[in-house]
């Protein structure tokens, strides 16, 4: 059996950037169930988030971020975040990604809910792109062994120990395992659990998955972001407009061409995602519509086409010339704010087992993500887990402010009941699941999922191997869903609307 000192699975931003400085530290080996760039991490727009700008401060950025988070943020790990950012920016400038510049100085945009231009952009709209490519490029230039097609099926501990990750090779169907002195799942996140969704194909919760299967704890899952404007045309997955289109002065119209968002709230446009994605909803069936549209034919059309060259090709590519004419735009999953709990060196509660980027909780996003701080939080605790397992760090408790523990909820199921297909599960989550939620749908939604999960077939192959892992992500966002009898951030129920003091606490997730 093969030993390393470090096994990282994915290959995103997260898997890609804690591997280059794990390098550093011993032998490590990164496993990805697809071709290394097969992640949400290229897909990113709008760029990363980090106060560099003249007029910001770590500060600002903090107060931003808490404001988002809806109060269940862990201020501890968002001091961090915004204290270590700009030290991670000039670790990617140097590994070679190229952000966008004007006059020489790194160039900054504003995206909805941050109170200053300071999002960093390279390629215009194509951040992710560019990172991936550079870090991807770094990882095969350092010779770390990669194992492409190669899908992460279980976490080995022993004695709450970790030993070691079994693994599917996608191409003979073999099984292998691969012991490890520290395993960190970057695995991202679980997007595609919905219909509508604007993640990659990836994206099916399977680190949350294999981590809850393993006896880690799992927290704020009932917390998942919609974006509120992806593209909407007959035949075409949806495709992101980046909340920084909105940044730069596009705004929102309904059928009848009226400017809608400032009919909900003073922030307009600009308001953040939750608050965006309810009031299209509402305007878009107040109006009888299935869709609202976005507007950007009064700004400078270099504007468009040097800012956002990826979405303004797309569109053409379409036959939708976003210059002239308006946008066709609906909401779809887009961030998953929960995961794998972990504390500030993204440790998990299993030793040897660390967590990153979207499949992890380090409780910076909270109740709702701030635009951008994504990217920034996989590079910031990926360097932080390194430093932990090199004991540059103390260890530190796991504590991320009040929490409840539950375990899945039994619930009474019939005893046969056909296994779900992929576009089932996907459907069942989009309509009970959703953006407006509420007890009966949850519960129908809860019953359904644990009847699945009893009536799945041993996997053998990728797409079984995920359907597994998404049934077991589903039930976890969907009893937290149940659980939490309140409003906050992403998660809205229309039978109880509103926030509740009661409720400023995480619920955890066990076995
Ligand atoms: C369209 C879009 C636009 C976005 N725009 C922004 C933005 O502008 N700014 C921002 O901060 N964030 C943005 N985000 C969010 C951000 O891109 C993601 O949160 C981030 O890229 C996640 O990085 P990651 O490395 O954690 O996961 P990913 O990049 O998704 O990588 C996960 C990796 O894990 C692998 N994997 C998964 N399961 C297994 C398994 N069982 N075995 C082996 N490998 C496995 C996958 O194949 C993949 O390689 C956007 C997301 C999307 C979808």
């Amino acid at each position: 059996m093969k030993q390393y000192d470090y096994i990282i699975v994915g290959s995103g931003i997260a898997g890609l950037y804690t591997a280059l400085l794990a390098k550093k530290q011993g032998s490590v080996l990164i496993i990805t169930k697809g071709s290394i760039d097969d992640c949400n991490t290229k897909y990113a727009q709008g760029g990363i988030a980090a106060a560099i700008g003249k007029n910001d401060s770590p500060e600002t950025h903090f107060k931003d971020t808490l404001a988002a988070g809806d109060g269940l943020c862990n201020t501890e790990a968002v001091r961090i975040l915004v204290n270590e950012a700009s030290a991670r920016i000039a670790d990617l400038v140097n590994f070679g990604v190229p952000f966008d510049t004007v006059d020489g100085e790194i160039s900054l945009t504003l995206e909805a809910a941050h109170s200053t231009p300071r999002i960093l952009h390279a390629g215009g709209d194509a951040t992710g792109e560019h990172m991936e490519v550079t870090l991807s490029g770094q990882a095969r230039s350092s010779k770390i062994q990669v194992l492409e097609d190669c899908l992460a099926t279980e976490i080995l501990v022993e004695k709450g120990v970790v030993k070691g990750v079994k693994a599917l090779d996608c191409r003979t169907g073999s099984i292998e395992e691969f012991n490890c002195c520290y395993l960190i799942l970057a695995t991202g996140g679980a997007g595609q659990l919905y219909k509508f969704s604007t993640n990659s194909d990836v994206a099916t919760g399977d680190g949350v998955a294999l981590a809850f299967n393993a006896g880690a704890e799992i927290a704020d899952m009932e917390f998942f972001q919609f974006h509120p404007t992806t593209l909407c045309l007959p035949g075409v997955t949806p495709f992101l407009i980046s909340e920084a289109v909105r940044g730069e002065g596009g705004v929102l119209r309904n059928v009848d061409g009226h400017r809608f968002m400032p009919d909900y709230t003073p922030e307009a446009d600009l308001a953040p995602r939750d608050v965006v994605a309810r009031s299209i909803l509402y305007e878009a069936k107040r109006t009888g519509s299935d869709r609202v549209f976005l507007d950007v034919t009064h700004l400078p059309p270099h504007v468009i086409t040097t800012r956002f060259p990826h979405i303004y090709r797309f569109c053409l590519d379409h036959g939708l010339d976003i210059i002239k004419g308006l946008i066709p735009v609906a909401p779809a999953a887009h961030y998953m704010m929960g995961g794998i709990k972990t504390n500030s060196w993204g440790e998990t509660n299993i030793t040897g087992l660390f967590a990153v980027g979207e499949t992890a909780c380090t409780g910076v996003h909270g109740a709702n993500r701030l635009a951008s701080n994504s990217l920034v939080e996989a590079v910031v605790f990926g360097k932080r887990i390194i430093a932990r397992t090199t004991k540059e760090a103390e260890a530190s408790s796991n504590d991320q402010g009040e929490e409840i523990r539950y375990s899945l909820s039994q619930r009474r199921v019939p005893k046969t009941v056909p296994p779900p297909s992929r576009s089932a599960l996907q459907q069942l989550l989009w309509d009970k699941v959703g953006i407006i939620r509420h007890k009966e749908g949850l519960t129908e939604a809860a019953d359904v999922l644990a009847a699945w999960q009893k009536s799945l077939p041993q996997p053998t192959d990728r797409p079984s191997y995920e359907l597994n892992n998404m049934v077991i992500t589903g039930r976890l966002v969907t009893e937290a869903a149940l659980l939490r009898e309140e409003s906050r951030g992403a998660h809205f129920r229309s039978d109880f609307p509103q926030s509740l003091p009661q409720w400023q606490h995480h619920i955890i997730l066990a076995k």
